[in-house]
């Protein structure tokens, strides 16, 4: 296969060219999307993933093809597009693209974050959503799929302005929403003090404590204990259980993360905790490199650094005297594990093979679609050990989930109690990829295990509904 990449910032963007190892009726089906939607290449990147790793259970069960269930699941079931007015800090209106992608419900009400970053568009959002039906799917919990956003920017923004923003996309989002129809989370952008905004706004405008209706909400109306460090936490398990495969485990290992925000934040504490020394972390400006290891101290003055004085990483290499740059990345460093943790396409080929050659054993992708496909053909023939996003990185909607159950029986479990079942859920999670890619003949091929997975519950599901589900 041949892949064509055009760079745009540090995340790369990247088209099929040439020729897939697809069968016809797989490739028809691609081409279609291809055809439809040239200029959306985040989505057809994830499309053509999933499709070539379903191919051999097409190929086992005619009746997916019967009742055309690619057909209908490339295409989401609703899109809706607005725009946001808000007001800036000198007074002045401005206005920003609102996005909902409504992707599939056969299993249960649409979930999926709210990204607010400047290079969000509907095909990126058709990306994330699209990932989010087999994710959701693998957790086991009655999640469908959707993904929304914002190239609302909110970097270097006041948190009035944050606030205005927040309000008036919510002015339109409350009407397609509801416990029952669409649950929206955090995604790159969407934290704490944005959900906090988004919640305030909806309990205005509609009257009601929706505490149904958003999830990553504060511990103190509505939101899960673990949330926030579900995603990284659970990456961590994800990796654990295929080191186990292997009779590894954490403790000793050096790890890379890249990003800094919630997903890199909670995979550096808990690599941490189970005795591995993480050397490095980055945002998108730079990377720093800190050989003795991050400790819980510096982790906790990097919390405070990103998530409550918005800074730059930058500033850790200068406080702790270690390495900065601004240049190449940091898979060129020598490590044991890799969590990509930032952003989509942010591992290129030859960073995979830089991370191969210097001996690294496992890579968990914190992130959605960090790594370019030929990075991931480097992986998987090299046998190192990947987990991909969908499987590794679904902790965060997993206690999203498990947030929607507190709120619906208006209780609220303990700390250990929600991260003894998100250990579960991770743990069931890298079982049942791992026996889908023995019994598809590639053990070990967790990319074609989850996909297959994840699709074939939703399959059933459209199929058990009829063909208008
Ligand atoms: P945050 O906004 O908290 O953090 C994102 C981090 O990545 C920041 O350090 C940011 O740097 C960096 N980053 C963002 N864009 C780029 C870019 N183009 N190039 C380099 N670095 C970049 O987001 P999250 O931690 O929540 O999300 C990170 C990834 O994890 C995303 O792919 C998201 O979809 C995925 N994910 C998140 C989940 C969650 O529960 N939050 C759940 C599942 C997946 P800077 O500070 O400069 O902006």
């Amino acid at each position: 296969m041949i892949y064509v990449g055009v760079r745009a910032g540090r995340a790369r963007y990247y088209i099929v060219v040439v020729h897939l190892t697809m069968d016809n009726y797989i490739e028809s089906i691609y081409n279609k999307v291809v055809e439809k939607d040239p200029h959306q290449p985040e989505f057809l990147q994830a499309v053509r993933e999933v499709l070539e790793s379903l191919e051999p259970a097409i190929k086992k069960y005619p009746k997916y093809k019967e009742y055309a269930i690619l057909e209908r699941m490339v295409e989401p079931e609703r899109v809706i597009q607005f725009r946001v007015p808000w007001i800036d800090r000198d007074g002045k209106i401005q206005v920003n693209r609102g996005f909902r992608v409504e992707f599939n419900s056969a299993i249960g009400p649409y979930k999926g974050g709210l990204r607010f970053h400047r290079t969000v568009y509907l095909g990126l959002l058709k990306f994330l959503g699209w990932e989010q039906i087999f994710k959701n799917s693998l957790t086991g919990l009655p999640m469908g799929g959707g993904k929304g956003g914002s190239d609302f920017d909110p970097h270097g923004k006041t948190d009035a302005e944050v606030e205005s923003f927040c309000t008036n996309f919510m002015m339109e989002l409350y009407r397609h929403i509801g416990q029952f129809t669409d649950v929206p989370a955090g995604d790159i952008g969407v934290g704490g003090r944005e959900i906090g905004y988004l919640y305030g706004a909806y309990r205005k405008i509609t009257n009601q404590h929706g505490t149904c209706v958003l999830t990553g909400k504060g511990a103190g109306w509505g939101g899960s204990l673990i949330r926030p460090e579900a995603t990284g936490y659970g990456c961590v398990y994800f990796v654990q259980e295929m080191l186990k495969t292997r009779g590894e485990d954490f403790k000793g290992k050096t790890v890379v993360i890249s990003g800094s925000g919630n997903v890199a934040q909670y995979a550096c504490e808990k690599s941490i905790q189970l005795g591995a020394k993480v050397i490095a972390m980055s945002d998108s400006s730079g990377w720093i490199h800190d050989p003795d290891g991050i400790t819980q101290e510096k982790l906790e003055w990097i919390m405070e650094l990103k998530n409550v004085r918005r800074g730059r990483i930058k500033e850790y290499a200068e406080h702790f005297g270690v390495d900065y740059s601004t240049k190449g990345s940091p898979w060129s460093l020598k490590c044991d594990i890799a969590l990509p943790s930032a952003t989509q396409n942010e591992v290129d080929a030859n960073e995979a093979k830089m991370l191969v050659d210097n001996g690294v054993i496992a890579v968990g992708e914190g992130a959605n679609m960090p790594c370019v496909p030929e990075a991931i053909e480097t992986f998987l023939e090299a046998k190192v050990l990947y987990g991909p996003g969908k499987a590794a990185n679904a902790g965060g909607v997993a206690v999203s989930g498990l947030e929607m159950a507190q709120n619906s029986q208006r209780l609220f479990w303990t700390r250990e109690e929600v991260d003894h079942k998100l250990h579960e859920i991770m743990v069931n999670i890298h079982k049942t990829a791992y026996e889908t890619s023995k019994k598809f003949g590639d053990m070990g091929n967790y990319m074609l295990g989850a996909n297959i997975a994840g699709f074939i519950k939703v399959a059933e599901a459209m199929i058990a509904q009829g063909h208008r589900a």
